[in-house]
C-alpha cells in the first residue's frame, strides 16, 4: 500500500482485531478510492458487521461519536497509561454495516438498520467511487495502487467509474439527492477534485434538484464551498457550480458575474466571471480560506455597478458595493468575526496597489501594516495575472517591503497622549489629529525625536498655552 502511515497502521490493527473475533471488516469509502487513485487518504474508515455495542466493548478507548448511525471512533492506546484522558493521536472511524431508512429532513435518515451484508451497506453511500470496500489483509502491505484491485469488493461498479473518471450516484440519482441535498455539492466537489466528469444522468439530477440545496444549513454549504476553494481546482468546481445551477442558489451575487463585460484595455481576458475564474485557477491546494474567499469576492461589486459610460465601461463604487455584498455573504454563511474581517479588508483594499508607486511614505507604511499583508499581496498578484499580466506594482511593493525594516513600518511612536499632556495640552478630541500628524511626520522621516515632533505639533496646532 502507498505510504504506511500511522493512520493506516491503526486502521489495520482495528481490522485485524475485528476479524480475529469472527466479524467481517473492510476499509471503506473515501480511503479505498484514494488508495486506488494513488493518493494519500486523509483518514481511514472501517466498515464492519460488528454492531456498535460490540465495537465499544472490544476496544479499550472508544468514543461513540455517531452511535445513532452506528459509528464508533476507536482510538489508539496511549503508550503511557497516565495519558489515558489525553486526546487520541490516531483514531479510526468504525461504522457498522447498515442500510438507511427514509430521510424526511433531507439530511439524516430517520432510522438506520444494521445488517450483516456489506453489499447492502454500500448502497447507502453517495457515489460509486465512494462505495468500494477493500480487504487489505488479502494483500501484502507494500503493494502499489494497481495491485490493490484483487482485494477490492465492488458491488456498485465503482472500479469502472474510477477508471472512466465518472461521478455517478449509487442507485437512482434523483432519489439519492432528494434524500440528502448536501450530496449535490459533494458531486461537484469530487468531480473538481479528481478532474472527473459528472455522469450525464447524475448531472441532470443535480441540475433538476439544485434549488433544493437551500434546505441545507448555511454552515454546511460554506464548509463545502471552502473545501472546493482550497483543495485545488477551484476554477473547475465553480464552473460546475455554475453549469449545474447550484451557484445561483448558494451565491446569487457571484452568479451575476457571467456576461458582465469589462473594458478590454484593462481586461483583455473577458468578462467579470472569466476574470474571477482565472483568479480561482491560481489558488493552490491548502491555500488560506480567507484568501480564497477574497479572490472569489474581490469583484462581487462589479455586476451591480456596471455602467457603459461614453468613454468606456465603468464600475464606479464597485469596491464599496463589493464590501457590502461580501459582508452579507459572510454573515449569511456564519463566518467567524476574524475571517469576515479579513475577507472584507481584502475586498476593500484590492484596488490600492495601483496607487502604491505614488503613495506618500506614511500612507504606504500604513498600508503595509494591514493584518496578513501577504494575503493582500497574493490577491493582487492573482488579480494582475488574471487580467493584463503587468506585475509592476506587485514588484514595487515587494521591493519596498524587502527594503523596509519592521521598525520603519511600525516604529515606536515619538509621542503619546502622555507627552502632549506634559507639554501642556489639555486632553481632548484634538489629540487624535495631533498624534496622527506626529506619526505621519515620523513615517515620512521629517521628524526623528520627541522634541522635533513637539515642535511640529506647536507649529501646526498652536502652542499649548493658547489651547489651555
Ligand atoms: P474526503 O476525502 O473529502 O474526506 P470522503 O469520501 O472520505 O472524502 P467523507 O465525508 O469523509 O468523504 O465520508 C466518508 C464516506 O462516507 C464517503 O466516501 C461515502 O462512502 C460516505 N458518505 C459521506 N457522506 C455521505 C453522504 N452525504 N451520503 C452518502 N454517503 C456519504
Ligand atoms: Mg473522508
Amino acid at each position: 500500500m502507498p505510504h504506511a502511515s500511522p493512520q493506516l497502521a491503526a486502521a489495520l490493527d482495528v481490522l485485524t482485531t475485528l476479524r480475529a473475533a469472527g466479524h467481517e471488516a473492510y476499509l471503506a469509502g473515501g480511503c479505498v478510492r484514494d488508495l486506488l487513485l494513488g493518493r494519500d487518504p486523509t483518514d481511514y474508515d472501517v466498515a464492519t458487521s460488528a454492531t456498535p455495542d460490540i465495537v465499544l466493548q472490544m476496544f479499550p478507548r472508544t468514543f461513540a461519536v455517531g452511535a445513532h448511525f452506528g459509528v464508533v471512533l476507536v482510538a489508539d492506546q496511549p503508550e503511557n497509561p497516565s495519558e489515558e484522558s489525553a486526546p487520541p493521536q490516531v483514531a479510526t472511524e468504525v461504522a457498522t454495516f447498515r442500510s438507511d431508512g427514509v430521510y424526511s429532513d433531507g439530511r439524516h435518515p430517520d432510522q438506520v438498520r444494521y445488517t450483516l451484508s456489506p453489499s447492502e451497506d454500500v448502497q447507502r453511500r453517495d457515489f460509486t467511487i465512494n462505495g468500494l470496500l477493500l480487504d487489505p489483509l488479502r494483500i501484502a502491505p507494500e503493494l502499489s495502487s494497481q495491485d490493490l484491485r484483487p482485494a477490492v469488493l465492488d458491488h456498485i461498479g465503482g472500479l469502472a467509474d474510477l477508471d472512466a473518471g465518472l461521478i455517478r450516484a449509487i442507485g437512482d440519482p434523483v432519489r439519492r439527492f432528494e434524500e440528502d441535498q448536501l450530496r449535490l455539492l459533494r458531486a461537484v466537489r469530487f468531480a473538481a477534485r479528481f478532474s472527473f466528469e459528472i455522469e450525464p444522468v447524475t448531472f441532470a439530477a443535480v441540475r433538476q434538484l439544485a434549488p433544493r440545496i437551500r434546505s441545507v444549513s448555511h454552515e454546511r454549504v460554506r464548509d463545502e464551498l471552502t473545501k472546493m476553494l482550497t483543495e485545488g481546482r477551484a476554477r473547475r468546481a465553480f464552473e460546475l457550480l455554475h453549469s449545474t445551477g447550484l451557484l445561483a442558489e448558494v451565491l446569487p451575487e457571484v452568479a451575476r458575474m457571467p456576461g458582465v463585460a469589462q473594458p478590454p484595455q484593462f481586461h483583455p481576458e473577458g468578462d467579470v466571471w472569466i476574470h474571477t475564474l482565472l483568479l480561482l485557477d491560481q489558488l493552490q491546494p491548502g491555500c488560506s480560506p480567507t484568501l480564497a474567499w477574497g479572490a472569489l469576492l474581490h469583484d462581487v461589486g462589479k455586476p451591480p455597478t456596471f455602467r457603459a459610460a461614453p468613454d468606456r465601461i465603468r464600475f464606479d463604487g464597485h469596491v464599496e458595493v463589493g464590501v457590502a455584498l461580501a459582508a452579507d455573504i459572510c454573515r449569511r454563511f456564519r463566518f467567524s468575526n476574524d475571517d469576515t474581517r479579513q475577507v472584507l479588508v481584502l475586498v476593500e483594499h484590492h484596488m490600492r496597489f495601483a496607487d502604491t508607486p505614488r503613495m506618500r511614505a506614511s500612507t504606504l507604511k500604513r498600508f503595509f501594516r494591514l493584518e496578513k499583508f501577504d494575503e493582500h499581496l497574493a490577491l493582487h498578484k492573482m488579480d494582475c495575472l488574471a487580467a493584463h499580466g503587468n506585475l509592476d506594482c506587485w514588484n514595487f511593493v515587494r521591493q519596498r517591503l524587502a527594503e523596509l525594516p519592521a521598525e520603519a513600518v511600525r516604529p515606536r511612536p515619538l509621542l503619546t497622549g502622555r507627552e502632549l499632556i506634559a507639554a501642556g495640552y489639555p486632553p481632548g478630541p484634538a489629540f487624535k489629529d495631533m498624534l496622527q500628524a506626529a506619526e505621519d511626520a515620523q513615517l515620512e522621516g521629517t521628524v526623528a525625536t520627541e522634541t522635533e515632533a513637539l515642535a511640529l505639533i506647536r507649529a501646526r496646532f498652536g502652542p499649548a498655552h493658547v489651547e489651555a
